[in-house]
């Protein structure tokens, strides 16, 4: 370790469990001082552009003043309070404005603080929804290859087995029904066929619409979204839209399954729900799964309340991200951004080792084969002063809507010149 660390990173290096992270060959982490804007600034006075919005969260980039201001006057009056059996304005406005952002009848808002407990949530509201109607066959799940929704035991049964990055926990995890996207006439026939054999057993189908993003930046089209919204009817099946990476713009739709005009059951939010600020998640049910839980008997209420669901700092940072949405300019920022990505990242396609190269909203991937060292690309891209982090075979790009266009280019040209 360099001589020049500061004294915090020494003392607590040997404590500290980092994420995804075999902590024996692992390059050391970067040491941050602060953040502005779509900027890193280092320890040691780098500063780097970022080009994933700290896992896909700080949509308006970081320390926006008016998120900032927000929290403050919250910090002020209440830091937290517990949501049992108390009420308070920041979780209730925003309750309500998420239920009327949302289309349909997802009027529901259950909160949480993290993706992965509000996938748990939304399959438990799907099993119960079923016990409470009187099936209780439907206690598994129809999820897809290349998905993936969360690391806790519930959420990693129903990743892609191969690319949930939890291959070693396959006999502990409960058996679920993992198959493969319907993306054409054969593969729609294949899970109709497949349905009509299991769907007796199976609560609800869970899917990432238009984008599987953790399972390698795949992208569908909405004609998928229709397709399962039709089979899970046929089948009187439950539909879950896990939104947590998709939700509030990263498409170009506010939600992604506005471009397929279909709406889910429940659908499940958190990372940009902040602004990349605070942890929050929610899942939030549609009037007919909500309907099966309102009822005389204790015994049908949902079991669940997280001990700092709807922290109050949280839902005010949320209101203030939504009052950033508000005016409609991030759709023209994320059309450009497309658009800048599409052109920026095309000379890939010609480069040894590149497999593919895919853009949709503020989403840029270049997908590699076993030839390319990722790591040495994040580490050169690092020493040009851009931040990425590639995982997989994908290196991406899932910028701040509010990213200059020379930042863009220099993230995009860093990427290719690292690839080259
Ligand atoms: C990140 C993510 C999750 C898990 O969220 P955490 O906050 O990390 O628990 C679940 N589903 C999707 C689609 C995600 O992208």
């Amino acid at each position: 370790m360099p001589a020049n660390n500061p004294e915090w990173l020494t003392d607590g290096v040997g404590h500290v469990w980092r994420p995804y992270c075999q902590m024996k060959t692992a390059a050391p982490a970067l040491a941050v001082d602060s953040t502005n804007g779509v900027e890193i600034h280092l320890n040691d006075g780098r500063i780097l552009i970022d080009g994933i919005g700290s896992w896909w969260t700080a949509v308006h980039g970081y320390n926006h003043p008016h998120i900032m201001a927000a929290i403050s006057a919250q910090l002020a009056k209440m830091p937290h309070i517990m949501f049992g059996g108390l009420a308070h304005e920041p979780a209730y406005r925003l309750a309500a404005r998420l239920a009327k952002l949302l289309p349909g009848d997802l009027n529901h808002v259950f909160f949480a603080e993290s993706g992965s407990v509000s996938v748990e949530i939304a399959m438990k509201m799907a099993v119960q929804y079923w016990r409470n109607s009187g099936a209780t066959g439907r206690t598994k799940f129809l999820s897809f290859l290349g998905g993936y929704h969360g690391d806790t035991f519930a959420t990693m049964s129903i990743c892609d087995p191969e690319e949930g990055m939890h291959t070693i926990f396959a006999n502990v995890m409960a058996a679920q029904h993992v198959v493969g996207l319907p993306v054409d006439a054969a593969s729609t026939v294949a899970l109709a066929a497949y349905l009509a054999e299991y769907a007796h057993e199976i609560a609800a189908i869970i899917v990432e619409p238009l984008v599987q993003g953790a399972g390698g930046m795949l992208m569908h089209n909405p004609d998928v979204l229709r397709t399962l919204r039709r089979l899970a009817d046929a089948h009187g099946m439950l539909l879950i839209f896990d939104e947590i990476f998709t939700g509030f713009g990263r498409t170009g739709t506010l939600f992604a399954m506005q471009s397929a005009g279909v709406e889910p059951d429940i659908v499940t939010l958190s990372k940009a729900l902040t602004g990349g600020v605070l942890p929050l998640s929610c899942a939030v049910a549609s009037t007919r799964v909500f309907a099966a839980f309102w009822s005389d008997d204790p015994m049908a209420a949902l079991m669940h309340g997280p001990t700092y669901m709807a922290n109050p700092l949280g839902c005010a940072a949320a209101n203030a991200s939504l009052d950033l949405f508000e005016d409609g300019t991030w759709q023209a920022r994320v059309s450009a951004i497309s658009a800048q990505l599409t052109i920026g990242l095309a000379p890939c396609r010609s480069l040894p080792g590149v497999v593919d190269v895919r853009v949709l909203g503020a989403i840029g991937a270049v997908e590699v084969d076993k030839s390319i060292d990722l790591k040495r690309v994040a580490s050169a891209c690092h020493a040009a002063g851009c931040f990425i982090r590639p995982f997989g075979r994908i290196v991406y790009l899932t910028p701040a809507y509010s990213i200059s266009e020379p930042d863009l280019a220099r993230l995009c040209a860093a990427i290719v010149s690292s690839l080259s």
